[in-house]
């Protein structure tokens, strides 16, 4: 098994998974994560037992619908309940999302060990619901905006990530220039600055922001995408959990 990680998050459990080390079969090899999209309930469920085996923790998961609500969790739990982030602050626990080109986004807060989850694709970015997070950490466990760190995860790159002339334009104007690149023929979004604007947009200062930078349509060893494979493919998953024992910022 393979999981990337952030240094900046260094003192959370936490990472990326990559298709490294899973035990489902094409199309989905090998560590796909989801049975939405056709694979052999076995084979994941085997993939969920090798994850949690390898890191020692419990996974809270929802049913991600490209919004922007936020649950609070205390407990595992399988997906039912709908939302597009997971904050907890019982540690053992992983707030955890499923992506395969959307972003996956991690939140810390050194202070509180609390921690969140968050899955942008377009309209999730457009929502800011990384923004929705950052204010439900506030809320729920006193976290400081200014505090917080957090880590931009695996998602489909400036390089692969063609739009329509329109959805650019909603980029330029609703989040900013630096979200869109100028290509000759068709406009592409930039997820990953996106969502570091929204970061910042929100309050946590640029240097304790990363962004991992690593495109999930370029590299079909590491990851699935959606874009390049269609919609027999896997996912991946970004997870974060409080520190068992407390730390010093
Ligand atoms: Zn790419």
């Amino acid at each position: 098994m393979l999981i990337l990680s952030s240094a900046l998050l260094a003192g959370f459990p936490h990472g990326f998974t990559t298709r490294a080390g899973g035990a489902s079969r094409s199309p989905y090899a090998g560590l796909n994560l989801s049975t939405s999209t056709g694979d052999e309930g076995a084979s994941v469920e085997e993939n969920w037992a090798r994850l949690r085996q390898e890191t020692g923790l419990s996974f809270a998961r929802v049913k991600q619908v490209h919004g922007s609500a936020v649950a609070r969790r205390d407990a595992p739990s399988l997906p039912g309940e709908e939302a597009d982030a997971v904050i907890t602050a019982r540690p053992g626990l992983a707030a955890c999302v499923l992506t395969a080109d959307c972003v996956p986004i991690l939140l810390g807060d050194p202070s509180s060990g609390a921690v969140a989850a968050v899955h942008a694709g377009w309209r999730g970015t457009l929502a800011r619901a990384a923004a929705r997070a950052v204010e439900a950490l506030e809320r729920e466990f006193g976290a400081r905006r200014e505090n917080l760190l957090a880590a931009v995860g695996p998602a489909i790159g400036p390089c692969c990530y063609e739009v329509s002339p329109d959805l650019a334009e909603r980029f330029v104007a609703e989040i900013g220039p630096s979200a869109c690149m100028v290509h000759p023929r068709t406009p592409r979004v930039d997820l990953w600055t996106a969502n570091e604007r929204v970061l910042c947009d929100a309050g946590i200062p640029p240097e304790r922001i990363e962004v991992i930078e690593r495109c999930t349509a370029c590299d079909d060893e590491a990851f699935f995408s959606h874009r390049r494979d269609g919609v027999r493919t896997g996912r991946q998953v970004g997870f974060i959990a409080p520190p068992r024992a407390p730390f010093l910022d």
